[in-house]
């Protein structure tokens, strides 16, 4: 049995050093290229052996065996030859080297028998000399053929038997002693070469697979490369990705402007950038729920990538504001006004959330370098300076940053360092407008209004001041040191009129506030019932829930609350009907000049009579005028405040107003604060 397997084993071991092996492509194309290179000299060799053997006989040996075999060989040879220098030039794949590979190994056979053969055949025809010529062409062919096939250990150990054995047993049977040597030295000496030829095709093909694996590493370690590139560059798409509108983000917003800027300024470019800010945005989230606002976002987003071209670049820059980074090389200004307008317009047509329809419109500030800005964070700021004014000033307007907001600009970086550098226990106090009872014009509360003399800008409106402190984050400080005030001031005050106190959307943002704002009211002694806090509907718009918990609180506590400027901001009846207030201050642009706008009366009326159901005290602002006084009270409003009455007074003259009313004296005029 274990016989029988040795047999096969040293059957397959023989036949594998007589195939081509065809179990690693790299190494059989490796083979090849070696191989196709040396088989022309291989030709080259058998050609001329062939034909000097041939020529040495030519007057001894037949005709057909010196001229016409030698010359159809050589034929053969010739074109085979060539053919293998054609052969060596191609690039092949791995298939083809193994087909040419074996067809060689095939041919080898034929060739041998044919060389030993004819060879032999001319010993009978030759001198001593001619038979050494014989013995001497035998083994140089051999060798030449050993040295040739070294890349196809098949072949060459073929060649090596099929012409040895019969040489040496015609050499040995000639019985010249010559002969007889050169047959046992060629013998000895193909070994050798057999021996050469087994270790250097072992190198060979170690070598080859040594080189194979490391081109392997060297493939795996580019893959990974590749691989790592690949990831690297994903990361840093998604790293400038805004992952809900798959636009590019405020990240990559600062970079690219900075590029684009330094290229702005290299090429001596115009640059724009828009700002834009969504109308109505908050609304819908407060309405819908935050999933339709992720739509709403979705849906502007893509409708400003509409817009987007190899001048124009979309960016989300967070919240509801996007920006576009405009190359104007091919646009004037009023082409970019009307760009911008058309950019706002379609942001305004009607979005589709599920079965319902909504509304939002978008405001855009543009600045546009170099008209302005020294750097691309600058040119940011002006246009969101730009799109601030556009809400302001009209919603879903196009305003371009210009002189008259340079200088409003400047002026707000002003008072921005005055506030920063002011001594505001000192710098600010507080004057008191009086708010009269519809029927009797007596006094019935005060508004407290704050004021701020900056020594170096001197007096500066609160409309003006208030917004930045919000901004930089003093309006809490101001509304604790200003409520304190109002309220000891309220103790010097006779009759009890009761506070109307201003109080800021972040008062009402952060439970902690409100907390400050409720144990200064329990601190001061002044009967809660007195004070009425004023808030204005971007505070409930801010956050609704948030705003409606501080009101309760404030209410619980037994405070008013009124709601300000009624009418100018967004919030809805819903709002009104939702939130625990006791009053409505009806804003001064409703009021002024009711007698002659249907539109003002009309509206005033409509909201006179919401107050009435839902129990709550209508108050008007900004009174200035007698028919508008008539009016008002003819409509049923409960309490009025404006010039018409009084400006707002310092303590003092507030406190001397409503002794003299106590008194029942003639108001003298008072001086405005
Ligand atoms: P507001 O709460 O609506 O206050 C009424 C504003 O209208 C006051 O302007 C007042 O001086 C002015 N006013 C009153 N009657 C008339 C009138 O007949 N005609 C005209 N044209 N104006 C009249 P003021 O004092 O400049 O305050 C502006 C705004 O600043 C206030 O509007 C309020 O929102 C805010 N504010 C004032 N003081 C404070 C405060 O202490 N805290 C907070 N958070 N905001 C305040
Ligand atoms: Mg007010
Ligand atoms: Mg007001």
């Amino acid at each position: 049995m274990s016989g029988g397997m040795g047999g096969v084993t040293l059957f397959q071991s023989l036949k594998r050093l007589i195939t081509v092996p065809n179990d690693n492509p790299e190494l059989t194309l490796a083979q090849f290229k070696a191989f196709s290179k040396q088989v022309p000299l291989l030709y080259f060799i058998l050609l001329t052996n062939m034909l000097s053997l041939a020529g040495t006989h030519q007057n001894s040996a037949p005709f057909w065996l010196v001229k016409v075999i030698p010359f159809v060989f050589a034929v053969i040879f010739i074109v085979r030859g060539l053919g293998w220098i054609r052969e060596s030039r191609k690039t092949v794949d791995a298939a083809y080297a193994y087909r040419r590979l074996v067809a060689t190994n095939r041919l080898v056979l034929p060739i041998s028998v044919f060389s030993v053969v004819w060879s032999i055949s001319l010993i009978p025809y030759g001198n001593d000399y001619q038979k050494a010529h014989v013995a001497f062409f035998m083994s140089i062919t051999v060798i030449g053929v050993i040295f040739c096939l070294m890349h196809l250990r098949s072949a060459a150990l073929m060649v090596t038997f099929l012409v040895i054995m019969p040489f040496a047993v015609v050499m040995g049977m000639s019985g010249e002693p010559t002969l007889i040597a050169t047959a046992v030295n060629m013998f000895l000496v193909s070994l050798a070469m057999i021996a050469i030829l087994l270790r250097h095709y072992s190198d060979f093909t170690k070598m080859n697979e040594q080189q194979l694996t490391l081109l392997a590493q060297q493939d795996a370690l580019r893959d990974k490369n590749r691989e790592m590139q690949l990831l690297s560059d994903e990361n840093l798409r998604l790293a400038n990705l805004d992952s809900l509108t798959q636009i590019a983000n405020r990240r990559s917003f600062f970079s690219n402007l900075a590029s684009a800027f330094e290229r702005a300024r290299e090429d001596n470019a115009r640059l724009a950038i828009g700002v834009v800010d969504l109308d109505g945005f908050k609304p819908v989230n407060d309405l819908y729920g935050h999933s339709a606002g992720d739509k709403v976002l979705v849906e502007v987003a893509d409708r400003l990538s509409a817009f987007e071209t190899s001048d124009c670049c979309i960016f989300r820059l967070g919240g509801d504001e996007f920006a576009l980074l405009i190359d104007m090389d091919n646009m004037d200004e009023k082409a970019l006004v009307e760009f911008g307008q058309r950019v706002c317009a379609s942001i305004s047509l009607p979005i589709m959330i599920g079965n319902s329809v909504v509304h939002v419109t978008g405001s855009m500030g543009i600045a546009v370098y170099p008209d302005v800005g020294l750097n691309g964070q600058d040119l940011y700021e002006r246009a969101d300076f730009a799109l601030y004014n556009a809400k302001r000033e009209n919603r879903a307007s196009v305003v371009v940053f210009n002189a008259r907001q340079a200088k409003a600009l400047f002026r707000l970086r002003q008072v921005e360092d005055a506030l920063f550098a002011a001594d505001l226990e000192r710098e600010l106090s507080l004057a008191y407008q009086p708010i009269v009872d519809a029927g009797s014009s007596h006094t019935v509360g005060f508004e407290a209004l704050a004021r701020w003399t900056s020594p170096v800008l001197g007096p500066v409106s609160p409309a003006e001041f208030i917004p930045i402190a919000e901004q930089h984050g003093r309006i809490n400080l101001i509304t604790r040191l200003l409520l304190t005030r109002a309220l000891q001031d309220m103790t010097s005050f006779e009759g009890e009129p009761y506070l109307s106190f201003n109080l800021s959307p972040h008062d009402l943002a952060v439970g902690d506030n409100v907390l400050r704002i409720v144990s200064a009211v329990k601190g001061s002694g002044i009967a809660p019932q007195r004070i009425n806090f004023e808030i204005t509907e971007t505070a409930i718009m801010h956050d609704f829930e948030q705003a409606a918990q501080s009101i309760e609180l404030l209410r619980a506590l037994g405070c008013q609350v009124s709601l300000d400027d009624f009418g100018t901001g967004y919030s809805s009846l819903n709002h009104v009907h939702k939130l625990p207030l006791s009053k409505i201050k009806i804003d001064r642009c409703f009021v002024d000049r009711i007698d002659e706008r249907p539109a003002s009366y009309k509206i005033v009326k409509s909201v006179l009579t919401l107050c009435s159901d839902m129990g709550l005290t209508a108050v008007a602002e900004g009174v200035e005028r007698e028919e508008e006084v008539r009016v008002l009270k003819a409509l049923g409003v409960d309490a009025m405040q404006g010039y018409y009455f009084s400006k707002p007074l310092p303590r003092e003259l507030a406190a001397a107003r409503l002794e003299s009313e106590t008194n029942r004296k003639p108001l003298s005029v008072a001086n405005g604060a």
